[in-house]
């Protein structure tokens, strides 16, 4: 699920971090915490604390965090709504920045498209609500998707036949290598299925600051996905207006994922995985039923819950307080008192028998904090 969103630098120590002051230090208005828990940062519920925690609630207030960890020869991680981290149970050794950079504004350009400018440490479904008021479409697919705006370009969120980053103009990051602001357009982001720069090694040094969508207003909505095609077909809509989708799309989640208010989870814990049509030839031989959608020239994309439920038989199971989510196995769950290790252990069992069964290296979606 979409995610909490990082930028992780590491700096060099050699097996311990550098004895620096015990208390909590103040950097102007900003204060930098230590030993912070981290459990109540991410949806997992999971983890021990950071040597170092800050809020920052706007770019100085950024700078000042990095400079700190610079400073003190410390790694840092940024961390959003904490939605698609799994942190480890022996915490984070660096400074941990939550992304607090709020604002929202619209400008409406004369080609009839609106520009949505968003800070980083906006909820991301607060923003949606908010576009959808508006009537503009390109986000509403996007409904209920727990976790922040700046969150949503590190890992291209998508759900039901629409990605982020077809709605995006531009990324305002800044710089935590040449310490400057910058603004990477749509192409600069390189945005994939579930990845874009900001997850590989050349992109981490970007903080996103802001996000700036161009929307359509009252423009056409996607429905063919088979959840949102069969719900407005019961209903007699052929062209559901925005506002519809978006109720569509959160019913729907509703049913069929859990409540993060009552459950510890990230949401889907791997990534569907895309093999070439020759490899899928060969596997459907195997499994006659699998199914399986095109994703790009020579390229399939396989629901993975499929494989997980029919082939793994893992819908439901437990093991220990690590949990199968009974209406989507895509989804990990802390049922209580599961550690990052519990979670880290079953998804290794995962991935090594669908290895076994089916030949195919599914990765993991969430991202590990240790
Ligand atoms: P679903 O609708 O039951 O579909 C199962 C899988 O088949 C999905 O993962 C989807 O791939 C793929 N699929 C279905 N219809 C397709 C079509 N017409 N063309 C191409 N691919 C198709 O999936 P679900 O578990 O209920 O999830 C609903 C949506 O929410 C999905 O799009 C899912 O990806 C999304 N979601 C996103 C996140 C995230 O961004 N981290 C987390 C949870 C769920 P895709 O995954 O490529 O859509």
């Amino acid at each position: 699920m979409a995610g909490g969103w990082h930028s992780h630098k590491t700096l060099l120590w050699s097996s311990s971090p550098p004895a620096i002051n015990r208390n909590n230090v103040e950097l102007g208005s900003m204060i930098i915490e230590e030993n912070f828990p981290l459990k109540n940062l991410n949806t997992f519920k999971i983890g021990g604390s950071a040597r170092y925690f800050c809020v920052a609630e706007n770019l100085e207030d950024l700078k000042k965090a990095v400079r700190f960890a610079y400073k003190h020869s410390i790694s840092f991680f940024v961390i959003g709504g904490g939605s698609n981290t799994l942190i480890s149970d022996g915490g984070y050794k660096g400074l941990v920045i939550k992304n607090s950079i709020k604002g929202v504004s619209f400008e409406e350009q004369k080609d009839g498209t609106t520009l949505v400018s968003a800070g980083a440490g906006e909820n991301w479904d607060d923003l949606v609500q908010k576009t959808v008021e508006k009537e503009l479409t390109g986000l509403e697919n996007l409904s209920g998707i727990p976790g922040t705006v700046g969150g949503a370009p590190v890992q291209n969120i998508g759900a039901y036949g629409v990605e982020v980053g077809s709605s995006i103009l531009s990324v305002e990051t800044f710089n935590s290598e040449t310490m400057v602001v910058e603004i990477l357009s749509v192409k600069q982001c390189f945005f994939g299925y579930r990845d874009s720069i900001f997850k590989n090694p050349f992109g981490k040094s970007h903080i996103i600051t802001k996000v700036v969508f161009s929307l359509k207003k009252n423009g056409k909505t996607n429905i063919i996905y088979r959840d949102l095609k069969e719900y407005f077909e019961k209903k007699g809509i052929k062209e559901p207006s925005v506002k519809e989708a978006r109720e569509a799309v959160l019913l729907i989640r509703l049913g069929k994922f859990p409540d993060l208010n009552e459950t510890g989870t990230a949401g889907s814990f791997f990534k569907n995985p895309i093999v070439s049509e020759e490899f899928f030839k060969k596997l459907s031989k195997k499994f006659l039923d699998m199914p399986f959608f095109p994703a790009g020239e020579g390229k399939i994309k396989i629901p993975l819950a499929w494989i997980l439920d029919k082939v793994c038989n893992f819908k439901g199971k437990c093991f220990g307080s690590v949990c199968f989510y009974e209406k989507q196995p895509l989804v990990l769950v802390n049922t209580g008192g599961a550690k990052a290790k519990d979670i880290m252990e079953v998804s290794e069992k995962i991935i090594a028998l669908v290895k076994e069964k089916t030949g195919i290296e599914i990765e993991r979606e969430v991202q590990f904090l240790k």
